[in-house]
């Protein structure tokens, strides 16, 4: 269920939302005229490499996709730039601090958490580890690994969004 299907009533006024709006976007309330718009939660992730080129993944110790391989990152908190929420999140779960830190492209992606299916906005950058030596598995991972980008078996890439830059790093 996508975050607009749960609303069912509006939130200020409690009005029950009309059956042939359930999804509608945006949410326009018959009662109270509140308008609330459901855009896409934003995630910043990173290709982190080392001096050998080779580049970092972590084992998702969580679900979604558990188990399987990821790059360090997560949600964008409010009041963040997407650069400042890539450091934060692989200080977090990797141990690392980031250099040359670039913008490399963006997908949208879904994420399915409990029962609600988020729309997410993942923008992917590329970056260098300060002292790539220091990674360990923190927050939400069970391993860490070092692959060349072209060694890396897309078969055990957790998200689509995350695949789809990993071919533009094989190029
Ligand atoms: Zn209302």
């Amino acid at each position: 269920m996508i975050p607009a299907e749960l609303f069912r009533f509006c939130p200020r006024c409690g009005d029950a939302r009309p059956a042939d709006n359930a999804a509608a976007v945006p949410y326009r309330c018959g009662g109270c005229a509140l308008v609330y718009y459901f855009n896409p939660t934003v995630a910043a992730a990173a290709w982190v490499s080392d001096p050998a080129g080779r580049v970092l993944l972590i084992r998702r110790a969580k679900d979604p996709a558990r188990g399987k391989l990821a790059i360090p990152g997560g949600f964008v908190d409010a009041g963040e730039t997407a650069d400042q929420a890539v450091r934060r999140e692989t200080r977090e779960e990797v141990g690392l601090e980031l250099d040359a830190v670039q913008f490399l492209t963006s997908f949208p992606n879904l994420y399915h958490y409990r029962e609600v299916t988020y729309p997410v906005l993942d923008l992917v950058f590329t970056a260098r580890a300060v002292a790539p030596e220091a990674a360990f598995p923190g927050d939400g991972v069970s391993d860490i690994e070092w692959h060349h980008p072209a060694a890396v078996d897309p078969g055990e890439v957790a998200f689509p969004s995350i695949l789809e830059s990993l071919k533009l790093l094989q190029k």
